[in-house]
């Protein structure tokens, strides 16, 4: 599933906080370019790339990676060595794919959480999302899950959410909101998130009626709308221009794992073209603090993205 750009910035943290409320020009920023957390704010480990649907949105047509699971003994390394810091980061549990394809994926949230991370996340389609399934998860103590429901009736979503049906992910989601209420538990907080598109009709107030009744705000639920971007180039969805004005602080604050183990600027880089590092062979303190994020921090500070034709195509390095 693709992540937004809040998601993947540990927003509640307040050094993360205080990052971001730095000016985004490298006048003021460049100075500060040396200095980041000694571990990211955020982990995403991509769990998956392969996905049962084929939303009009996603670039998943222009996937060159090879489907494919993390492998568990690399995803415990990552987690051992994340968790074992005082300062532990929030950890997203997927990637380019959709995360409940994979049937480790409560074995993971339970390691997680066993290891002593605060917060994990996924984000998901839920078109998978059955009882037992819910069930797994809610016992597991997966923190927060977001849902992507791009749609407000069967056309709708059937026209955005290609492959899926809305009378079976609309049964799973409120059989999860039932069960979680029977086991009397408050996780995971669930955010339904609806993208108003063409091939949706941008139902935005009809979605809001949909879902406003069944969610449950008293632990947290709530609706989210996000808005198109284009994908790291995948997609053409806002003009870009010639120049970038923005720094993106994404090394400084975030990291992405592909489920092969290579680390990547972001998650807009589901193809893996603007590798990091990889983590079976290096640990993430030495991708973290280790020449090469040094260096994409500093041309990043400098808004020379040169060498990053992800980022030169993303739209929002384009805007202030
Ligand atoms: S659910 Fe849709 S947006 Fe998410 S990865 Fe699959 S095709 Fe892409
Ligand atoms: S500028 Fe690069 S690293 Fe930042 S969000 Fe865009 S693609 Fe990702």
């Amino acid at each position: 599933m693709l992540a937004n750009r809040n998601s993947l910035l540990n927003i509640k943290d307040k050094t993360t906080r205080y990052l971001l409320s730095l000016a985004r020009t490298p006048l003021v920023f460049y100075p500060y370019y040396r200095y980041h957390f000694p571990l990211p704010s955020v982990i995403m480990i991509e769990n998956t790339n392969c996905c049962n649907s084929q939303c009009v949105m996603c670039p998943r047509d222009t996937l060159t990676r090879t489907p494919g699971f993390m492998d568990f003994g690399l995803f415990e390394k990552i987690i051992k060595e994340v968790s074992s810091m005082r300062r532990k980061p929030v950890t997203h549990l997927h990637g380019f794919g959709e995360p409940l394809l994979d049937r480790l994926l409560s074995d993971r949230i339970t390691l997680a959480k066993a290891c002593g991370i605060r917060h994990t996340y996924i984000v998901t389609n839920a078109s998978l999302l059955f009882p037992e399934t819910a069930r797994q998860l809610i016992n597991a103590k997966l923190d927060k899950m977001k849902i992507s429901f791009y749609g407000t009736d069967e056309d709708s979503y059937s026209a955005t959410m290609r492959r899926l049906q809305f009378k079976v992910t609309l049964q799973n989601i409120v059989d999860f909101i039932r069960i979680r209420r029977e086991l009397k538990r408050t996780n995971p907080r669930l955010i339904l998130q609806y993208l108003p598109h063409e091939a949706n009709h941008a139902r935005t107030e009809e979605f809001r009626a949909l879902w406003n009744p069944l969610i449950d705000t008293t632990v947290g639920d709530c609706v989210n709308i996000t808005s198109l971007h284009n994908y790291g180039g995948g997609r053409a969805y806002n003009r870009v221009g010639d120049k970038i004005v923005s720094i993106c602080f994404y090394p400084w604050t975030a990291m992405s794992v592909l489920c092969d183990g290579r680390v990547v600027t972001c998650c807009m880089d589901y193809n893996g073209a603007q590798v990091l590092g990889d983590l079976n062979v290096q640990t993430v303190m030495e991708i973290w603090n280790g020449p090469v994020l040094s260096s994409a921090r500093r041309n990043f500070g400098k808004l020379d993205y040169s060498g990053f034709p992800t980022c030169t195509c993303c739209d929002w390095v384009h805007r202030r």
